[in-house]
């Protein structure tokens, strides 16, 4: 792998590598996104073709382990990149069957345009050279693109090339679901529209979306215009699988190219009579590769803008943060704003989690509310719309407020699988993680967050207060007061560290009081108050009404946000939870030593008969994920006000007392320990931030990447950047700063969008420069060292300690 700022690129051809490559280089455009499988591969076990489009879920059902299972997943759309060739009527192209001579593949990150170029000699000693460009347009949603020119090199003949749109695509990309359904798609029609043109319609099994891809297929000799005398198109046709057969003589040295233009549309889109006839219609409008191209490289370089990031000299980190930014991009976008869908944990890039929707976007909307706000908000609007769902998941427990399910996909009730396969032990368990009600907590802080970078109070009054007042009342109503202790406490949940589902004589039933939870609570409490006070005094009155709402209630949170129970060890340090400081010591080394990788630890105890409850050992950060949310400051007033003291060293102590008993078995792990150590332990954040930056680029867990990127550990690495290492935080109504950037990491400049400003932001040494662009906005505070300043459109202000 050799990379440049702006390319990934691979050189040779590796069946082993295969996998995480296709994931790498998946191009979307936050609408849909298609794997960087090559488009003469079907799945084999070696190449897996997937094409994913935002929101489009349907449900299957099969038995397991004596327990009828559903689950909802992301589908496999038609692969519309289906094209091979063969020679005087031989073979089909089959890359594992020729001697591969020269192959490379990059992914070019500023155009969002993947290349691969091979020269290979077949069974016959002819030696053949294929160029392929593709993309998937940011500029027009429903387009993609496949230009393919081959050149005989050294004979001459019959070049047959297949271009098709194959229906028979299933999910079965991930190894440890393969015992379960995942045929998601049947066929409703396939049609010739046209001499070159084809439309394949089909319609998902359960949720009935209809999914139609067309496409045409133009053949270009050399330079010449398209050629429809010359070629011979021939149309094969199945229920689920249309395309052509397109003949040609070619003789040696002489290229020929096809370009294979692409609609999809499917039953969820607006705007739209019939997903069929859309996907006809607009490709006769689309124009030629060239020109789709064009319109897409501009949609990208506007990104590019409200995205730039330069490093100075640091190329290869730059190349791989710019990866990041670009997966983030084809995964959300404004594509993204108009549909019904939320951040999927894994990208559209593959099947891991089902495509469902976690806590994930706690570490993606950061970016997004300092770019393209309205984005998020669009994203928040993803959560509103399941409110009723998670009201009605609360009344279910008995409580009130609304709860948000752990894994969410069409319709917000929980997604999370009952049963999972632990693939050490070949045994089918049951799946405590729907108790990390904490989701709840991340919607209620995206909320608050999106408010303070955007000031968009009409956001506030229409829906977030909404959801900050249902989801507190989730939290005040599982909250108890125990008399004994003059303290609230929150019993049988589970924190985000999952490898603590209960205490070791009862686990699965959830722990008491985790730290995180507690605290989260006690801060939403205050911003659902807050939010009441700054919405309009008739909204807020309405919401009241509606709600049911009464002073009682707001006087519970009030006394809850002063006694809230926060557990600590003797020794000062804050406990995951009560009772963690009693769990048993594990013998790292002695693990490390037998089994290597140990990020898995709860499989590997579990393959072992034994349990991972019993231990002080955690897969990601869990109490750390505080320092991580809030700064000294915010965190020290949140316990100030709970009685707690914050002493000078509880931080580090706590920070290492976790370091030592974390497996990182979640790539966020990386990103949350870079950070919380920043201030600290300068060479130890560089060492998480360095392994937030390569957890996929080198599949850092061994195998999860091929199954989808990790697309909060790819924000949340740029984020270290962003908003860690320059201190940057909007509270308070102002863009604060507080830097600490190492050295080593170049000198920044990035572009943020503050409160309707768009600003770039340089950090040299102690000097912190913002610039403003011109503009009519309202001007905005920034604070650094100590210094407030306010900031017009068209100005500098300039900082130095
Ligand atoms: C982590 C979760 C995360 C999920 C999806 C899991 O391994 O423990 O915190 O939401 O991956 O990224």
């Amino acid at each position: 792998m050799t990379n440049n700022e702006w390319t990934l690129c691979y050189r040779g051809y590796d069946p082993a590598q295969e996998g995480l490559r296709e994931s790498l280089c998946t191009v979307g455009n936050g609408y849909l996104a298609t794997r960087g499988a090559a488009p003469e591969s079907e799945a084999d076990g070696v190449h897996y073709p997937g094409t994913y489009a935002a929101g489009v879920y349907n449900r299957l059902s099969t038995d397991i382990a004596g327990h009828t299972v559903d689950n909802e997943c992301l589908v496999n759309l038609p692969n519309w990149l289906t094209l091979t060739f063969r020679v005087d009527g031989g073979s089909w192209f089959d890359l594992d069957s020729v001697t591969v001579l020269d192959y490379e593949q990059y992914l070019d990150l500023r155009q969002a345009v993947l290349v691969r170029r091979l020269r290979f000699r077949d069974g016959g000693g002819r030696t053949t050279a294929v160029t392929q460009r593709r993309f998937v347009s940011m500029r027009f949603k429903h387009g993609c693109a496949l230009e393919v020119t081959v050149v005989p090199l050294d004979w001459s003949g019959t070049l047959e090339l297949r271009s098709g749109i194959d229906g028979r695509v299933e999910n079965r990309l991930v190894q440890r679901y393969r015992d379960l359904p995942g045929r998601h798609l049947e066929p409703l029609r396939a049609t010739e529209l046209s001499g070159d043109s084809v439309l394949l319609e089909m319609r998902t099994n359960q949720s009935r979306v209809a999914v139609a891809v067309a496409a045409r297929s133009v053949l270009r000799r050399g330079d010449q215009e398209p050629s429809t005398s010359g070629p011979s198109y021939r149309l094969v046709q199945q229920a689920d699988w249309v395309g052509h057969d397109i003949g040609v003589e070619v003789r040696a040295g002489e290229a020929v190219t096809l370009e294979k233009l692409v609609t999809v549309f499917t039953g969820r889109d607006r705007a739209i009579s019939e997903p069929g006839a859309e996907a006809a219609r607009w490709l006769d409008r689309l124009g030629d590769f060239d020109e789709m191209l064009r319109g897409h490289i501009l949609a990208w370089a506007h990104l590019w803008d409200r995205f730039h990031v330069e490093l100075g000299q640091r190329g290869e980190e730059l190349c791989i943060v710019r990866l990041h930014l670009l997966h983030l991009l084809q995964t959300v976008s404004p594509n993204t704003t108009e549909l019904d869908a939320g951040v999927p944990a894994r990208g559209l890039h593959g099947e891991a989690y089902r495509g469902h929707v976690l806590w994930d976007e706690l570490f993606v909307f950061p970016i997004l509310n300092l770019r393209i706000p309205a984005l998020t908000r669009a994203l928040l609007r993803y959560r509103y719309r399941r409110l009723p769902e998670a009201r009605q998941a609360a009344a279910d427990l008995g409580h009130r407020g609304a709860r948000y399910p752990w894994q969410s996909g069409s319709d917000g009730r929980e997604e999370s699988q009952q049963l999972h396969l632990n693939p050490l032990s070949g045994r089918w368990l049951a799946d405590p993680t729907p108790l990390q009600f904490h989701i709840g907590l991340a919607i209620a802080y995206n909320t608050w967050q999106y408010y303070q970078a955007s000031g968009d109070r009409e956001f506030l009054a229409n829906y977030g207060t909404e959801m900050l007042v249902e989801i507190a009342r989730f939290f005040a109503s599982l909250t108890t007061y125990d008399r004994a202790r003059d303290r609230y406490v929150i019993r049988g949940v589970m924190g985000p560290d999952e490898f603590h589902s209960g205490y070791p004589d009862r686990p699965g039933k959830g722990i008491d009081n985790n730290a995180y939870t507690n605290v989260l609570v006690v801060w939403t409490l205050l911003r659902a108050a807050e939010a009441l006070e700054v919405i309009p005094r008739r909204t807020r009155t309405e919401l009241e009404q509606t709600l049911g709402l009464r002073a009682e209630d707001l006087q519970r949170w009030q006394d809850i946000t002063h006694k809230m129970l926060v557990p600590f060890h003797g020794d000062g340090v804050i406990s995951q939870f009560e009772g963690y400081g009693l769990l048993r010591e594990l013998d790292w080394e002695d693990y490390r030593r037998r089994y290597g990788n140990i990020q898995r630890l709860d499989r590997i105890l579990e393959a072992e008969g034994d349990d991972v409850n019993r231990y002080q050992a955690g897969k990601q950060a869990d109490v750390l994920m505080l320092f991580y949310l809030f700064s000294a400051d915010e965190l020290g007033e949140l316990f100030h006000r709970l009685g707690y003291r914050l002493e000078h060293d509880t931080i580090p102590r706590t920070i290492d007392y976790y370091l030592a008993r974390t497996s990182h078995g979640s790539t966020l792990s990386a990103v949350v320990h870079a950070w919380v150590l920043a201030r600290a332990n300068r060479d130890r954040a560089l060492e998480f931030f360095d392994r937030a930056l390569r957890s996929d680029i080198t599949d850092i867990q061994g195998g999860t990447t091929p199954e989808g990127i990790h697309l909060a550990a790819m924000a949340g690495s740029f984020d270290l950047l962003q908003r860690c290492f320059s201190g940057l935080e909007t509270r308070q109504d102002r863009l604060q700063l507080n830097p600490l950037w190492p050295k080593s990491l170049g000198v920044p400049e990035l572009a943020i969008h503050y409160r309707e400003h768009p600003l770039r932001l340089r950090i040299s040494g102690s000097q912190v420069d913002v610039a403003a662009e011109e503009g009519m906005q309202r001007p905005v505070e920034v604070a650094c060292h100590g210094e407030v300043a306010r900031l017009e459109p068209g100005s500098t202000v300039r900082f130095s300690s």
